[in-house]
């Protein structure tokens, strides 16, 4: 799709979603606060984007990377492709209690950006040889991010967007990004209302997060790759598998068989850490057994592109970031 076309979309859905700016009703808590006076609702957002983090990604997955093993020793050889080129945004509408990016979801650790300085960074990422532009949970601030996006396909963008969320999302409002955003990464984190109450600030987050899949799942059906095998478009649902909660993963991937398709990617996450304010049913290091029982279960199911990361539990290695330090990976890039 070329850039005038992304760009008169982003006009498009900036008419329709600067009153927000006024009145914040952009996800299912619509709290209607008044961002222009200073007013913050849950997601404890302003205005302006803030942002925590900018850097190439060699972690996520190999068709958002380019890397099918982020160990230490492959990283250190950089052989082949660039990374997915993430901006970590601060605050978030969700707050789960055992949030492996706490400092940024909870503490709202980062700076605030204008619309030309966010262009600036999105456009320093793709100069670095970034294989996307990876908006890592965007929604709270998607006025100011789509402003910065339009500024940056003026100046010469042309990487695939990426929309990484936790999926606590309005129809409504994700209809508004068809054309704009080419992968929708969203999490599915918990299928019953007692794992949402007990982890997170909902009691209804499968309640909407099963519909902005489906929403997600209508505008980009297929999971298409260039030729070194790194997506281009389509869908692929995350999911962090936590410990003693086997059921409520395998209900997930029951849904998606059963109301989604097969043929979406599907990432099984294994890299929990207990961290933060994890309740102590959670305060645990998930193990192999209960993983791979979920796993088992996606593959049964017949799931065609799955993500897995049993790798994890061969490695004294965790994959969470530590926000407070200048590189928060380890990698450098
Ligand atoms: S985006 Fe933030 S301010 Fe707007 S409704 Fe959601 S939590 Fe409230």
């Amino acid at each position: 799709m070329s850039s005038q076309i992304k760009i008169n979309r982003i006009q498009r859905a900036l008419d329709l979603l600067t009153p927000h700016e006024s009145h914040c009703t952009l996800c299912p808590h619509e709290c209607g606060a008044d961002r222009r006076k200073g007013e913050k609702g849950i997601c404890e957002s302003g205005v302006q984007t803030k942002l925590s983090h900018v850097g190439l990604h060699f972690g996520e997955e190999p068709v958002l990377s380019g890397y099918r093993d982020c160990s230490s020793e492959i990283l250190n050889k950089k052989t082949h492709l660039a990374g997915s080129g993430t901006l970590f945004f601060s605050g978030c509408n969700l707050k789960c209690l055992f949030c492996q990016n706490y400092q940024l979801s909870w503490f709202n650790q980062g700076t605030e950006v204008t619309p030309a300085e966010l262009a600036k960074n999105i456009l320093t990422l793709q100069k670095k040889g970034a294989l996307n532009i990876n908006l890592v949970s965007p929604m709270h601030f998607l006025i100011p991010i789509l402003r910065g996006l339009e500024l940056a396909y003026e100046q010469g963008l042309h990487l695939q967007i990426v929309y990484n969320t936790n999926a606590f999302e309005k129809v409504q409002t994700l209809t508004l990004l068809e054309g704009i955003m080419d992968i929708y990464l969203p999490d599915l984190k918990f299928f019953s209302l007692l794992a949402a109450r007990t982890l997170s600030n909902t009691l209804d987050y499968f309640q909407y997060a099963h519909l902005a899949i489906k929403e997600m799942f209508r505008q980009k059906p297929n999971l298409r790759f260039n030729n070194n095998e790194i997506a281009q478009e389509g869908l692929i649902i995350r999911h962090l598998v936590l410990p003693g909660m086997v059921k409520d993963s395998i209900d997930i991937m029951e849904w998606i068989a059963g109301n989604v398709s097969l043929s979406v990617g599907i990432s099984l996450m294994s890299q929990y850490f207990p961290c933060f304010r994890a309740p102590k049913e959670i305060q645990k290091k998930l193990s192999s057994k209960d993983y791979s029982l979920v796993v088992d279960h996606a593959q049964k199911l017949g799931f065609e592109i799955l993500f897995i990361q049993p790798e994890l539990f061969e490695s004294t290695e965790h994959l969470n970031p530590d926000f407070d330090k200048k590189s928060p990976f380890k990698w450098t890039d």
